[in-house]
């Protein structure tokens, strides 16, 4: 049984959301709120890159981290800063050698390519990249059979920025070839904060301060979630009041929406349970706990875990997962009615 969740990265539903979504994403680095360390390693990095002018191009950068704290983001902005262009595609949606080849072949000198979910790539088309990104060389095979041949042509120079939630699934010899590698952290509440506020100026919203700190508490320390529940929550305040978001909506949506106040969603809530009525203080599998929720085990490793992880609710143990102290407290709440 899955449950439909925020933190999923599904695409806007309709060009109205879409242009919506395009609005709140910063483009610049002032813009870009929190990860400052990232920041500041990039600003140089790119600084040093234009005072060279040599014709020589930013390092291929790689972006680890749960999904929804701005590696895409941060791809633009980069771009922005480089003043280059930015091609955007995805490891899953490469699917032969020739399609990475027609891809690099329509680069220009200095172009950044954007490949989310870099650890998905086929083995096949992730070899096709090594010497691309190595010495902007591309092989390709032409022909077949005896009459096949290999010829080496070369490429533009242009900068990889690869994204993935998990480095640990990235192929070795293609995590060496990136000069710059970063995990992006949870932000802060008082940035969570600030994005919300931002996204309530660019979307024309009033929102009361208390309101936006009581949001903050509930988008699980990332942006996408923050921006999410800031749209439903105006929804709300539209349909049920006058559009201003105060504590008042701001607590009934959140209600609605089933968010308790460490910003866990029924799915969340639904996991940890199973775990624990189901194994108690044993350490259950991975593959166990995904077939309790009945989701694929890279949903609960990529959207359910790290956030569960950070806050302290669930446990990684050499022989499983475990639910912490704090997490059978908080399911203990929830029943016992421990709402907002
Ligand atoms: P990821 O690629 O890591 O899954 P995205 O870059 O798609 O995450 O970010 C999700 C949304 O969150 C973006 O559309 C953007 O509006 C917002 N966002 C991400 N990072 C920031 C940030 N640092 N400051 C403001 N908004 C951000």
């Amino acid at each position: 049984m899955a449950i439909e969740r925020l933190v999923e990265p599904t695409l806007a539903e309709d060009a109205e959301e879409e242009k919506i979504e395009i609005s709140l994403r910063p483009v610049t680095f002032a813009e870009y709120i929190g990860q400052e360390h990232l920041k500041n390693n990039l600003r140089l990095a790119i600084e040093a890159v234009r005072k060279r002018n040599d014709g020589s191009t930013l390092d291929h950068v790689l972006l680890y981290g749960p999904p929804g704290l701005g590696k895409t983001t941060m791809a633009g902005v980069i771009a922005h800063e480089l003043g280059a262009s930015l091609r955007v595609t995805s490891g899953p949606a490469i699917e032969r050698a020739g399609d990475l080849a027609s891809i690099l072949t329509n680069l220009k000198d200095g172009d950044v390519l954007f490949i989310d979910e870099i650890h998905r790539l086929r083995r096949a088309v992730e070899e096709v990249l090594y010497s691309a990104m190595e010495d902007y060389k591309l092989d390709i095979v032409i022909g077949k059979g005896p009459a096949a041949r290999s010829v080496r042509l070369d490429l533009p120079k242009f900068t990889v920025i690869g994204a993935t939630t998990r480095t640990g699934a990235l192929a070795g010899p293609l995590r060496d070839r990136f000069g710059i590698i970063h995990r992006l952290e949870y932000y802060k509440e008082p940035e969570i904060e600030q994005i919300i506020k931002r996204t309530a100026g660019i979307l024309k919203t009033e929102i009361k301060p208390e309101a936006c700190e009581l949001l903050a508490t509930r988008s699980r320390l990332t942006p996408r979630i923050a921006n999410r529940l800031f749209k439903r929550v105006r929804d709300f305040a539209d349909v049920n009041g006058d559009g201003i978001i105060d504590t008042v909506v701001a607590k009934n949506a959140l209600e609605l929406m089933e968010i308790d106040q460490l910003g866990l969603d029924p799915a969340d809530r639904n996991m940890l349970r199973l775990m624990y009525e189901n194994y108690g203080d044993r350490p259950v599998g991975l593959t166990t706990i995904a077939a309790l929720t009945g989701d694929e085990t890279t949903t609960i490793e990529d959207f359910y875990e790290p956030y569960l992880l950070q806050m302290g609710l669930l446990a990684r143990t050499p022989k499983g997962r475990v639910v912490t102290e704090k997490g059978k407290k908080h399911l203990e709440k929830r029943k016992s009615g421990g709402k907002e």
